[in-house]
């Protein structure tokens, strides 16, 4: 293709800025005039006319007429075009790899599934199986749709440069490119990344990020993850990986976590530490699905130990909704609807937020949980995907 400074960009190349910047907005609130895009984004009427002409063109968005009663000159309404591109989203887990297709809109198109392949001796996953495993799922899930235009793929654990698994949490991995060897077998763009930084992408457009420039998300499940959203920007790597949140010391006479913490947050939230206490206290295994029945049997060992996880689970969000100063906190994960529905965890955010009695500044959380299907990971993927294919950072 021959390049000059007025030819428009390949169908695949990243948008402009401003580019972007419509249709993100279009994405996050639905329709607009190009008056009110101009208004909102700061654009001169002349750059948004140029910018509504070349997002049309390349097919992203649609213009369309819009009758006004009693006007004559009907209104020109932009809106994105849903299939103007689909991304396949991949969440890897343990031992599965969980396959959506969305649309520009983050509407899942199809969805499949596929069993990753036994590990080695050493415990770790083969990598080279893995992306075979993944390439055909991915085919699979593009037969469904007209082309795709890219991959993403979410995994628990760092990545480092939208590309490398430096910790595979459930993998046994150690600094894995893992997008390279899948935009080979593939030919498409392939950003990897954490799955909870895939979670935050998708609600910065299609969830908390309508009404919240700067929020958290908390997932309970196989650990605790957290994604951060800070001025309209999601931090792509946490400094610590959630250490501090999820290790934050709530009662120092509590039970000890799997690293020796007394009383902190993963003592009483994280799965893992959760099932080894409750098995201590039974005497026998007792998973957190055993201990979910005896709870509705009215076990009171039971009861107490899920509720002194929701009341963790509330702390938690309250901490991180103070460090972060937002009011806005996304639960989500496999585990979260079991604590989110305790009334433990809300009379502890309410008790949180409770003002002395010198106290003027009064203070609301907003506190939701996501749907936390695998499928609904794959999602978040698959958005981060869409992100990429369009230039967002
Ligand atoms: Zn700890």
């Amino acid at each position: 293709m021959t390049s000059s400074s007025t030819a428009q960009p390949a169908a695949d190349a990243p948008l402009s800025i401003g580019a972007l910047a419509v249709t993100r907005h279009l994405l996050a609130h639905g329709p607009a005039t190009r008056g009110d895009l101009g208004d909102l984004l700061r654009v001169s009427s002349a750059s948004m006319s140029r910018l509504a002409r070349a997002l049309v063109e390349e097919g992203l968005v649609a213009e369309n007429a819009e009758p006004v009663p009693g006007v004559g000159r009907p209104r020109q309404i932009l809106s994105v075009v849903p299939g103007a591109r689909h991304v396949a989203g991949c969440k890897i887990t343990g031992n599965r790899a969980y396959g959506v297709v969305c649309d520009m809109l983050g509407d899942v198109k199809a969805t499949a599934q596929a069993a990753l392949p036994a590990r080695r001796a050493d415990g770790s996953v083969p990598v080279a199986a893995t992306v075979r495993v993944l390439t055909q799922l991915v085919t699979r899930l593009g037969r469904r749709v007209p082309s795709l235009d890219g991959i993403g793929v979410s995994l628990g654990g760092v990545v480092s440069d939208r590309s490398v698994v430096h910790e595979g949490t459930f993998l046994g991995w150690r600094d894995v490119d893992l997008a390279t060897p899948l935009r080979e077998r593939t030919g498409l763009p392939v950003v990897i990344t954490n799955d909870v930084t895939a979670l935050a992408r998708e609600q910065l457009w299609f969830g908390a990020g309508r009404t919240h420039a700067t929020f958290g998300v908390i997932t309970v499940g196989a650990g605790l993850g957290f994604g951060v959203v800070r001025e309209g920007h999601v931090v792509e790597q946490l400094i610590d990986n959630g250490h501090l949140l999820a290790h934050a010391p709530l009662d120092n006479h509590g039970p000890r976590c799997g690293i020796g913490h007394p009383g902190c947050v993963a003592a009483y939230l994280n799965r893992d530490d959760l099932e080894s206490h409750a098995s201590a206290l039974a005497g026998a295994p007792v998973t957190l699905a055993g201990l979910i029945e005896r709870k509705a049997a009215g076990d009171d060992t039971a009861t107490t130990l899920i509720d002194n996880a929701a009341r963790a689970l509330g702390h938690l969000a309250a901490t991180f909704a103070g460090a972060l100063q937002t009011t806005r906190i996304v639960l989500a994960g496999e585990d979260i609807d079991t604590f989110a529905a305790s009334p433990a965890m809300t009379e502890t955010v309410a008790d949180r937020l409770r003002a002395g009695s010198d106290e003027t500044q009064r203070c609301r959380l907003d506190i939701t949980v996501a749907p936390s299907s695998f499928h609904g990971w794959a999602r978040g993927a698959a958005v981060t995907g869409i992100q990429h294919v369009l230039g967002a950072v």
